[in-house]
């Protein structure tokens, strides 16, 4: 039997619930103790710095014996009454998955109770999709996925034009994204939206996160997937799927593909121009229109960015870790830049402790991942540069560009400075220009 010390992951749950927040009219409702909840609002305040709202069933002693059914039910009714929403996802915890808590079948009662009571009820029954993400199953990335797939299943529908109002044009495209910041989906939208044609973008959490300041509180913020999007997803011409992440049995594109026919593409996060070029060049052939001039122009300012900075990155060392999305784009840039990546981990196999023993004798240069690596760089005395999810000890978190050729040049330049620093903060006189 192993045992992890220092965990370099996050709960599955919790990857459910940023998807949760990023579909129009959406709450969050996990089916568990309130400490689950508590964890992943925690994470997701600190990083996002945004109230995120997440309902819990509120599991105690006796539900944990006698089974959650109840506690579902009255967390559901709630949920309606004091949000009204168009959408709720529930997801599982460890506890719920492990006293065996069927829980379609519960969904499956409630809307038979519901449908009885419909005459007294003033407010309408929103769509439910349930995510099964026991954390012991899987780490926050497969709990992202895993909710992508269930409302896919749940709100895509044979013809798509449901929810979809019949404003279909000649194209229209998937792209369902990875755990990236909020300001990699503004870059995704800005780049579809440069191509001219319908897309579905999911999820989309933009602005629902990341938004602007209000004058009164709002429980359900604007913006989101909308539902009609998501039902639409099926009557597309193709779906780009960015990530690794990928098991065929529950992924939203694979879905699509069997089910409707909707070509399927997986490709890296865009991060480092070969793999933006791949997504470019993905974008291209579904929608058989070539790449808007304005990429163009970013590639090259990209291109002449690594040109006045290789010398400084080029032959460093690098630990790298993460969800396994992010690492793999990741390593790929870096060695685009000569970086040489000594030790990669995704989190799911190798912890904090277990990367320390295994990066302490290759000497590397930094430390790039998120904000839980700030011990592991303070052991090796070497800077950590800080991306991804999640941010904790920074602000701003949420507006680190990763994707695309813009956030190649903003990561580049993140990593260029950080090595910049650490040699002229070493030299006793230091010096003024590079
Ligand atoms: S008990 Fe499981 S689901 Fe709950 S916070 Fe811990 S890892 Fe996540």
């Amino acid at each position: 039997m192993s045992t992890t010390r220092n965990a370099c992951k996050l709960c599955s749950p919790l990857g459910a619930c940023i998807v949760m927040r990023g579909i129009e009219g959406c709450v969050p409702l996990i089916h568990g103790s309130q400490g689950c909840a508590t964890y992943i609002r925690r994470y997701g305040i600190s990083h996002f710095r945004e109230p995120i709202d997440i309902a819990s069933s509120n599991f105690v002693e006796a539900t944990a014996i006698f089974g959650g059914r109840d506690n579902l039910f009255r967390a559901i009714d709630n949920v309606i009454k004091q949000y009204q929403p168009a959408v709720i996802g529930i997801t599982s915890t460890c506890l719920s998955e492990t006293i065996g808590d069927d829980v379609k079948r519960y969904l499956h009662e409630y809307k038979v109770v519901r449908t009885k009571k419909s005459a007294s009820n003033d407010v309408a029954t929103p769509i439910i999709f349930y995510a099964s993400t026991p954390s012991y199953r899987g780490t926050h990335i497969v709990g992202f996925h895993e909710a992508i797939n269930s409302v896919i299943e749940t709100v895509a529908t044979s013809s798509g034009t449901e929810f979809a109002n019949g404003n279909f044009e000649d194209v229209r495209i998937n792209l369902i994204s990875g755990f990236v910041s909020a300001a990699d989906l503004r870059e995704l939208h800005e780049i579809l939206s440069s191509y001219g044609v319908c897309y579905t973008l999911l999820p989309d959490y933009s602005e629902t996160l990341d938004g602007g300041v209000w004058e009164e509180y709002q429980r359900l913020p604007a913006g989101g997937t909308p539902l009609r999007a998501i039902a639409a997803m099926s009557n597309a011409r193709g779906t780009i799927y960015l990530g690794n992440a990928f098991n065929k049995d529950r992924n939203g594109a694979f879905y699509l593909q069997s089910k409707f026919g909707v070509q399927m593409c997986a490709v890296n996060l865009p991060i480092g121009i070969e793999n933006t070029d791949r997504f470019f060049e993905t974008i291209n052939m579904m929608t058989g229109k070539t790449m808007p001039e304005k990429w163009a122009v970013e590639r090259r300012r990209l291109i002449d960015a690594y040109f006045d900075g290789h010398k400084y990155c080029s032959g460093k060392g690098a630990v790298l870790y993460g969800d396994i999305d992010f690492v793999t784009a990741m390593r790929g840039f870096l060695s685009e830049i000569g970086v040489r990546v000594l030790v990669a981990a995704d989190g799911a196999e190798v912890d904090f402790v277990t990367m320390l023993e295994m990066a302490a004798d290759k000497k590397p240069d930094f430390v790039i991942g998120n904000s839980k690596g700030i011990y592991l760089a303070r052991e090796l005395n070497i800077p950590l540069v800080r991306c991804s999810f999640p941010i904790h000890d920074r602000i701003g978190g949420q507006r680190i560009l990763h994707l695309g050729y813009r956030g190649t040049l903003n990561l580049f330049e993140r990593i260029c400075n950080v090595i910049l620093e650490k040699n002229q903060n070493s030299m006793q006189s230091g010096w003024t220009y590079v």
